[in-house]
């Protein structure tokens, strides 16, 4: 795999305890929206040469400068060196790679189903689909707890506005701790939200990201309402 040196340039709160970090992309550096890259920190390298190393989709979409990647912030080794990273720090990126990328063939239809942090291999897809005024049909399923909890909202709301193929339906698992108004769709993703999603779309192809327990308990959902397992694509964040 191809290492490149690269320069933090900056991180900001996209959602509850959910941050994104934006680093330079190198000028030899291509990928394909939805792949991943490995973040290595020399500074997180305490307990063994694994915990330095950590893997993320990439946020950003390729057209745009910089390569941006988004987590759940935690108490780890790793999470907490990213926290304390210094700006104009050079850290070691290793990749791309991952297959979660779109099928070619835009006349038929993508439905993307993400849990929590599951969505940034999809702002990626989105984002360039969004910026290229891609002409094929895209769902975006996306399950939150709460809205304080859901990281690009407000930008997913905006590509409704200004990619016609695209629809978004976001779902909060636990209004019940929210503070803030939502009059969307409240409940985890179930059979009858998928065929929501999927309705009038021509032979649609479905892509699952998310924690662990996410691409299992969507794969059967999906399974269970007649989608060939062709036709399911999933990645999931093991070591989440
Ligand atoms: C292809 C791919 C793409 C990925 N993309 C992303 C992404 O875009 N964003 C992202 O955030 N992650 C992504 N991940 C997961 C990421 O690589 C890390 O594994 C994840 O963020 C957890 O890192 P950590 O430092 O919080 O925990 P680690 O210290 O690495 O955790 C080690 C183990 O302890 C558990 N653990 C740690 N802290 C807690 C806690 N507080 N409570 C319960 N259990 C805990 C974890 O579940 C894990 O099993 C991706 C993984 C893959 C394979």
């Amino acid at each position: 795999m191809t290492s490149y040196r690269s320069a933090f340039q900056g991180r900001e709160q996209i959602a509850h305890g959910t941050v994104a970090f934006h680093f330079e992309k190198p000028f030899d550096f291509g990928f394909k929206p939805g792949q991943a890259i490995d973040v290595v920190l020399a500074d997180a390298r305490t307990v063994d040469v694994q915990s330095g190393r950590h893997t993320f989709s990439i946020v950003s979409a390729p057209f745009e400068s910089e390569l941006t990647i988004a987590t759940r912030m935690r108490d780890s080794t790793f999470k907490r060196a990213l926290a304390r990273l210094p700006v104009g720090s050079l850290i070691e990126i290793e990749g791309p790679f991952g297959s979660l990328t779109l099928h070619n063939d835009p006349a038929r239809a993508a439905v993307l189903v993400a849990g929590g942090i599951g969505i940034t291999p999809f702002m990626s897809i989105l984002r360039q689909a969004t910026h290229d005024q891609r002409k094929q049909r895209l769902v975006l399923l996306y399950s939150n707890r709460r809205p304080e909890d859901t990281a690009f909202l407000s930008e997913l709301q905006s590509f409704e506005e200004r990619n016609l193929n695209f629809r978004l339906i976001a779902t909060m698992t636990l209004m019940s701790a929210s503070v803030q108004p939502w009059e969307g769709q409240t409940g985890m993703v179930s059979e009858a939200l998928l065929k929501a999603a999927a309705e009038g779309l021509s032979n649609p192809i479905y892509y699952v990201a998310g924690p662990p327990g996410l691409d299992a308990g969507m794969r059967q959902t999906l399974h269970d309402s007649g989608v060939d397992d062709d036709d399911i694509r999933s990645e999931e964040f093991y070591g989440y």
